[in-house]
């Protein structure tokens, strides 16, 4: 029997499931709640066809986007949430949609997506997440960032900012290169922090990530992990002076991978990094 599909209005308001279970915000799990179904909406619009793959929802709450996303048809959804009171606070959506919901007690750090769904089932995550963990776990799906078919993300925007900037931009650094070196990257909107309960100080941004099939150059990531740290720790620097921290012979290798030693870091490609970390590589210092 397949699960009934009641609708948002068959479940008691958000701001009353909040109320009802004490779900006073704290701060150190970064809870900031979207109580707008007209948003949590056009976040689970903005991740594509979710009608035939497995979304990893990362930090429920109280449920706001969760219902949105039953109500887009996910197939599945699994809620990775560290606070039991939601978990309390969710088990009625649970019931009602036991075929769909899956509600998982722990930390998102430690439990990875693949340890919860067979190895070929098509995986999407969508999260609002709690933004004091938001690249750690950004850094940590992009290990395997092809086993997802897209990762639809809100950060604060300064963040989002970062992931999507292109070279040349001030905002381009470390976690530029890294995500887009695996994944196309889109910034879809910006929600006010006035849409969230409660209000966080910053401005908030939603982006997608479609991995690629192929990474856009061929490099070891620990080499390019140590080239883009040294690079952009001191990025006002020429790149013959920053790149002396990884402890090579930056001569050697800025020449090898055919790159001006007097250029700064944020004025090189993605693929110039990469050919930087493959001579590194090379270079036996990895
Ligand atoms: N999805 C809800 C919404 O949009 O209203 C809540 C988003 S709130 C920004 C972040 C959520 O992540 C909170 O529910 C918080 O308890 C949960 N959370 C924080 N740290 C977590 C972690 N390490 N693992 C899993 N969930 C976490």
């Amino acid at each position: 029997m397949p699960d009934p599909q009641p609708d948002e209005g068959s479940f008691p308001p958000l701001r009353d499931i909040i109320d009802r279970y004490e779900l006073r915000a704290r701060k150190s799990l970064g809870q900031n709640f979207l109580l707008d179904l007209n948003l949590t909406r056009r976040i689970a619009r903005a991740a594509g066809d979710i009608s035939d793959c497995t979304v990893i929802e990362i930090g429920p709450g109280p449920g706001g986007l969760t219902r949105a996303l039953l109500d887009e048809g996910a197939k599945q959804i699994i809620a990775v949430e560290r606070d039991k009171r939601c978990l309390e606070a969710l088990k009625e959506l649970r019931s009602a949609f036991p075929d769909r919901l899956a509600l998982i007690e722990g930390d998102a750090l430690k439990v990875t997506p693949q340890s919860l769904v067979g190895e070929t089932e098509p995986l999407r995550i969508i999260a609002n997440l709690p933004y004091n963990v938001a690249t750690e776990l950004l850094f940590m799906w992009l290990v395997d960032a092809r086993r997802y078919l897209s990762l639809t993300l809100m950060f604060q925007k300064e963040v989002a900012m970062r992931i999507v900037a292109a070279p040349g931009s001030k905002t381009y650094g470390r976690l530029s290169v890294m995500t887009q070196w695996l994944c196309e990257t889109k910034l879809h909107f910006d929600i006010p922090a006035r849409a969230f309960t409660p209000a966080p100080k910053v401005t908030s941004s939603l982006v997608g990530l479609t991995p690629r099939p192929h990474p856009l150059a061929p490099a070891d990531r620990k080499a390019l992990t140590a080239v883009t740290v040294a690079a952009f720790g001191q990025r006002r620097k020429m790149l013959r002076g920053s790149l002396k921290s990884l402890g090579c012979n930056t001569g050697m290798l800025i020449e090898k991978a055919g790159i001006e030693g007097t250029r700064r870091a944020e004025e090189l490609s993605v693929e110039e990094f990469c050919r930087l970390a493959r001579v590194y590589a090379e270079l036996g210092k990895t």
